[in-house]
């Protein structure tokens, strides 16, 4: 089966301020979207996307923060993630987001989080987060809840932000 890569929605867009909707069944379709996002991600390049990111509106998302090249890449699909627990250690990090294209900000999350989801066997899983791995799966969690890194920062930033991401979408469909 051929992955695909699929289009990341820009920031402002609706799609990307909504709740997805919980996923009820692993079927092959949702295999292959979770195929296509793992592409779509490497291809950006990116350590995570959320489905609602290619405008899929299911509670599933995709991460890899192996960044050593000489490391084994670890490619992980969540489905229906959930923050089941979080540590009381904050950790502060530089956040972008492939649907807000260089646009960087601090952003500070719990350091350690446990996560549960659903694999793509439809088998439970949990698995306590730390690092980068922390930061992007509550990044990417966020995203199924219509939330974005810039939520987090003070209305005039974010502000900024948006009108620089108005811009560049126009620029983007003029040079269509
Ligand atoms: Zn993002």
């Amino acid at each position: 089966m051929m992955r695909m890569i699929r289009k990341i929605l820009i920031h402002p867009d609706p799609r990307l301020k909504k709740a997805a909707d919980p996923i009820s069944a692993v079927t092959d379709d949702l295999r292959r979207t979770a195929d296509d996002m793992l592409e779509t991600m490497y291809d950006a390049p990116g350590i995570g996307l959320a489905a609602p990111q290619i405008g899929v509106m299911s509670r599933m998302l995709v991460m890899d923060c192996v960044k050593d090249e000489d490391e084994t890449p670890r490619p992980m699909v969540l489905i229906n993630p959930s923050v089941i627990w979080a540590g009381e250690e904050r950790r502060v990090y530089e956040e972008g987001c492939l649907s807000i294209p260089d646009q960087y900000a601090e952003v500070e999350r719990p350091a350690e989080v446990k996560v549960a989801w659903t694999d793509l066997d439809g088998k439970e899983q949990q698995e306590t987060f730390t690092g980068l791995w922390a930061t992007c799966v509550q990044h990417e969690i966020d995203h199924l809840d219509g939330k974005l890194f810039i939520d987090y920062l003070k209305p005039l930033k974010r502000q900024l932000i948006t009108r620089k991401m108005v811009k560049l979408k126009r620029e983007l469909a003029r040079s269509l």
